[in-house]
């Protein structure tokens, strides 16, 4: 366990923007975790979790409260009665990245769809990550949790996780810390049906195919990486969350309208229908590049927000605000921030 005071939080995010922890407490090992529980006992308030820092805005101000940085990493297979199928116990600080190379190399099925998705595996569950057809909660069996307000350590079943459209029971609460994870894995040569067009054009198959994980997760990643989706992938869009915004869940008559306009309007696995945040985005005006406030643009190739010199936690801000207006007053529908905020 590493303790250290006044460490400024923006390199630790993928915005770069935010003031500092007054003090950042980093984990290597889990065993070092009863003693952090111990010094955070006469804390009025549980801890600020941090993975990667991939979907945070932290406040100019930054962040009074200990932040617990969860860097622990490993991975266990264990096998079943089912010769087909594999539990893998994950740490919460192990990447996702590594995670979905791991699985794809041994040979399970279940991930492949989230190549290219930065950010630990500890910050899954929080919003049930997804893309391109598949979610954490496809896979996931249990987590095992820090609970703050029992005082103890909670082993919680994924149907207790509430686990919907990118939310769940951990969504904006301070309440468990995530230590590790099981997930369930099929052992197959074939992924899961690729049930997105952009993916099965890229591999030339048709909607549904199954092909081999590691050719679904090049395609995936090629399709991400046009959108500035990875990364890596674009030095002038890199201080990115990815989406901003959550896909918004629309009604039959809205639905209908905006598919007449050309929408992307697509059935979720949690069975709600829900619009592209990025083409309303691009409907309400906003192009590519389109300067917002201070530092902050819309990205140079996908209709989110990305940040620049200069930018501040303020200037962000006020950007997402212009855009949720200008999408309501343009398209009469209402967006939903998906960032999570740290700070006082
Ligand atoms: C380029 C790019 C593309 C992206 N694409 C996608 C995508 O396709 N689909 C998608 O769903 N997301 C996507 N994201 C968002 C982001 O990658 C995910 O939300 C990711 O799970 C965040 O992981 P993190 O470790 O960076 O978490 P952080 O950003 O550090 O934290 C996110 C939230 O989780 C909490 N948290 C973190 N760790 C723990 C823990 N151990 N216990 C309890 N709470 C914790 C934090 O307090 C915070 O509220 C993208 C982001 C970027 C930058």
């Amino acid at each position: 366990m590493r303790v250290s005071y006044g460490v400024p939080l923006a390199p630790l995010t993928t915005l770069r923007i935010g003031g500092q922890a007054t003090s950042l407490v980093e984990f290597q090992e889990l065993a070092d975790f009863p003693d952090f529980v111990e010094e955070m006992r006469h804390s009025p308030a549980p801890p600020v979790c941090l993975g990667e820092g991939s979907n945070v805005l932290v406040g100019d101000q930054g962040c009074a409260t200990p932040v617990l940085r969860m860097a622990t990493r490993g991975l266990r297979v264990r096998e079943t009665d089912d010769r087909d199928r594999v539990l893998v116990e994950v740490q919460a600080g192990h990447p996702l990245r590594d995670l979905v190379e791991t699985l794809i190399s041994e040979g399970l099925v279940g991930m492949e769809m989230l190549a290219g998705i930065p950010g630990t595996t500890g910050a899954t569950p929080v919003q049930n990550v997804g893309a391109y057809g598949q979610e954490v909660s496809d896979t996931l069996r249990s987590v095992q949790a820090w609970d703050w307000e029992l005082g103890r350590r909670v082993t919680l079943n994924a149907s207790e996780c509430g686990l919907g459209h990118r939310t769940s029971i951990f969504k904006r609460s301070r309440r468990w810390t995530v230590l590790s994870l099981l997930f369930s894995l099929r052992r197959a040569e074939l992924s899961t049906p690729v049930t997105y067009r952009s993916v099965a054009e890229e591999l030339d198959v048709p909607l549904g195919s199954s092909v081999p994980p590691a050719q679904v997760a090049q395609a995936v990643l090629t399709v991400r990486r046009r959108k500035g989706m990875v990364l890596d992938s674009s030095e002038k869009d890199r201080r990115s969350i990815g989406s901003v915004f959550f896909s918004p869940e629309v009604g039959g008559p809205t639905a209908a309208r905006l598919r007449d306009l050309g929408a992307p309007v697509a059935r979720f696995p949690d069975g709600s229908t829900r619009v592209s945040a990025s083409w309303l985005i691009r409907q309400a005006g906003f192009d590519l590049n389109h300067p917002l406030t201070h530092g902050v643009r819309i990205s140079s190739v996908h209709h989110t927000l990305v940040a620049d010199e200069g930018a501040s936690a303020a200037a962000f801000c006020q950007a997402v605000d212009i855009v949720l207006r200008q999408v309501l007053d343009r398209t009469g529908v209402l967006l939903t921030p998906e960032i999570d905020f740290i700070g006082d």
